[in-house]
């Protein structure tokens, strides 16, 4: 087996290296944590240049849109883009990495033609309406309602911890259109609509954070009308669809973030060795075993985004072992971040605080860790079903 890198490879890198180099002096200043509007504006610019440059949706089909990058290729992206400290892909999260993978596996001609150029271009920008009061990680029993009016569907009800629904154009929604009943289990009857955040009837209610800002929120639907046309899949097939979204969500979504783990663990070693902390042995053992978890991480990044592409583009439930991992190692990062930096943490900037608070929201958000457990014992491992 030869695992070096191929000369195509090593010239593509080479070429982003310096695309890289020239592009990012360019960028504005990155708005506070806070300012929503103005992170959209920077996220947003940011994909533009990339679509600009031809790295936009490196990994999607090119019938997508896409650049049709190996497997290869986009891992070197991810690798290259954090080494030089490049912006994150924010605010375009959903629309770049499940929604717009999702549309280009599932949609129509017409609905990739419409939805996928503009959140290539960063455009457009989308938010995720799964979750709801009383159907967080039993999704399937989601209660808004859509019914049926001609060409169209009336929907009703409510989402809540909707990320960046406050500056999204297109929410990829959830609706039940089939009632539940003996014939009829409650993950039959969903269906998958791409909903403009803009309709008449939508009302977003900004959710405070531990952070102090306002990245989610709840979303009142009352009587919105949305086009048959925008639903992706068939009607009552949405929970098929849905479980190609998740399964973006969990196996490749967070693949850019475990690059920058790496990176937050070498700012925080070398702090360390600023500040005396290095000396205790303690606390370097610490790390060191962070560095051998990130390191485990980028192996099962490599495999799971090899597999997926194997596989014909969707990844596996590999993703949920990932997921799992993945959030605890950032919790735990950002727990050894707070005794480097001890009382300083306070000053060393906005963006630590809120990486440290958020961090303990990732074995939450995409599917709680209680749940990837579930998964993986029951789909990977297969030991009987709990309950
Ligand atoms: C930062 C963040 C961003 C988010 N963004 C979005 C978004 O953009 N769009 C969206 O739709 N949702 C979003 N969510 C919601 C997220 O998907 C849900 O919070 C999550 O799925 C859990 O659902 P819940 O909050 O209803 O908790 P519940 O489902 O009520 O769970 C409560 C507890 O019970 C446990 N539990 C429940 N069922 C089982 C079971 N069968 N076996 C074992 N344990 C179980 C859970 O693990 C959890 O610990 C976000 C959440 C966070 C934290």
């Amino acid at each position: 087996m030869d695992l070096a890198f191929t000369d195509d490879e090593e010239d593509f890198r080479h070429r982003l290296r310096a695309w890289l180099a020239d592009a990012l002096p360019t960028l504005p200043d990155r708005p506070h944590p806070a300012d929503w509007p103005g992170r959209r504006a920077y996220d947003c610019g940011w994909q533009r240049m990339l679509h600009d440059a031809g790295y936009a949706g490196l990994h999607w089909p090119k019938d997508a849109g896409g650049q049709g990058a190996t497997p290869t290729q986009h891992l070197i992206f991810l690798e290259e883009t954090e080494r030089a400290g490049a912006p994150y892909v924010g605010a375009g999260f959903v629309g770049l990495l499940h929604a717009g993978p999702t549309i280009a596996a599932e949609g129509t001609p017409e609905q990739r033609a419409r939805w996928l150029p503009p959140i290539l271009r960063g455009d457009e920008v989308w938010c995720q309406g799964f979750s709801e009061p009383d159907a967080g990680s039993d999704l399937a029993s989601l209660r808004t309602r859509a019914v049926r009016d001609g060409d169209t569907y009336v929907v009703s009800g409510s989402k809540i911890w909707t990320s960046h629904a406050e500056i999204a154009d297109w929410c990829e929604l959830l609706v039940r259109t089939a009632p539940v009943n003996a014939d009829a289990p409650k993950h039959r009857g969903i269906t998958w609509l791409a909903m403009p955040m803009d309709a008449p009837g939508v009302t977003v209610r900004p959710l405070r954070t531990l952070a102090g800002t306002a990245e989610f929120a709840e979303v009142f639907l009352d009587q919105v009308r949305v086009p048959v046309t925008h639903r992706v899949g068939e009607e009552n097939d949405g929970w098929r669809v849905t479980m190609v979204t998740l399964s973006f969500e969990r196996g490749t979504a967070f693949v850019g973030e475990v690059v920058a783990c790496r990176r937050v663990l070498e700012a925080l070693a070398r702090t360390a060795k600023a500040n005396g902390r290095w000396d205790d042995a303690v606390l370097r053992r610490r790390l060191g075993r962070l560095a051998a978890e990130c390191a485990a991480l980028w192996r099962l990044t490599q495999w799971n985004v090899s597999e997926a592409q194997r596989t014909g583009g969707v990844p596996g439930v590999g993703g949920s072992v990932f997921k799992l991992r993945f959030s605890q190692v950032r919790q735990e990062l950002y727990e050894a971040a707070a005794e480097v930096l001890g009382p300083d943490a306070l000053d060393a900037g906005q963006e630590w605080v809120a990486d440290r608070l958020s961090s303990l929201s990732y074995t939450i958000a995409a599917g709680t860790s209680q749940i990837q457990r579930n998964i993986v014992a029951e789909r990977i491992l297969g030991l009987p079903k709990g309950r």
